[in-house]
């Protein structure tokens, strides 16, 4: 039976844009229609979140694509979870490929950085996925049982965590899952929680699919049972494919 969870669609803007550009595409975005009940969260680089705070108008939400995994303090570059909180930011994307692949992240790191952001009251988006080779090795439930197991570990309260299964493979490739490729890994993800957490907190877990999701994909991967939604990269840049992907469910 499909979740009754609320679909969520997350923009994850990344190192992309500039003020000028992020204008037009807030205005994009605003202008466009999203069913009231889908939650949308849009984030964009640290230094324009007070800018598409200011700017964005609800439905939208925004979040932050990272945070310290502790405290703030001698930790140069670095921005905390409580720093985010006290901008009005109610949400975190962590664990993402690019920053476990590019900036040494590791399952127990981005485990201690959900639990330090849950604790300052944000809502978070933990990303989990395998690569090609890990998949093409026969690994690939191994690896994800690994990540969200550090995940898992630090979680008590289900309610503002999202999991984003995001294949490496499909990120920012052009290369989609199928349909089934991804039906398959989320509805082991659920068992996986049914069996390690609970049946409750598996039914109400929203697991969202990312990777080359656009708007001409998006309505096939949504009818999927066991997909709640997506996380968006180079499309959630453009404002009218975007609020497509918002109307997908
Ligand atoms: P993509 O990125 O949609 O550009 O593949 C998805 C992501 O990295 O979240």
């Amino acid at each position: 039976m499909k979740s009754t969870a609320r679909f969520l669609v997350g923009g994850n803007w990344k190192c992309n844009g500039d003020r000028e550009s992020i204008v037009r595409l807030v205005a994009d975005l605003n202008s466009g229609d999203v069913p009231s009940d889908v939650e949308v969260v849009c984030a964009p680089p640290f230094v324009y979140l007070d800018q598409v705070s200011k700017a964005l108008m609800p439905p939208y939400q925004v979040a932050a694509q990272n945070c310290w995994v502790g405290k703030g303090g001698a930790f140069t570059g670095e921005v905390s979870a409580e720093m985010l909180s006290d901008c009005g930011v109610g949400w975190v994307i962590l664990g993402h490929s690019e920053r476990r692949a590019l900036c040494g992240e590791d399952s127990q790191f981005v485990g201690k950085k959900v639990a330090y952001a849950l604790e300052q009251g944000l809502r978070v988006i933990a990303c989990i996925g395998e690569t090609l080779e890990q998949r093409e090795s026969g690994e690939m439930f191994n690896v994800l049982e690994e990540q969200m197991g550090a995940i898992a570990e630090n979680v008590s309260d289900w309610g503002p965590v999202v999991i984003a299964y995001e294949p490496v493979w499909a990120i920012g490739t052009g290369v989609v899952a199928t349909p089934d490729q991804a039906q398959e890994v989320h509805a082991y993800l659920r068992k996986w929680v049914t069996e390690k957490v609970g049946a409750g907190v598996a039914d109400s877990l929203r697991i969202l699919y990312g990777g080359s999701v656009n708007d001409a994909n998006c309505v096939e991967l949504a009818g999927q049972e066991d997909i709640d939604g997506f996380l968006v990269g180079g499309a959630s840049l453009k404002g009218a494919a975007f609020v497509k992907i918002c109307n997908a469910q």
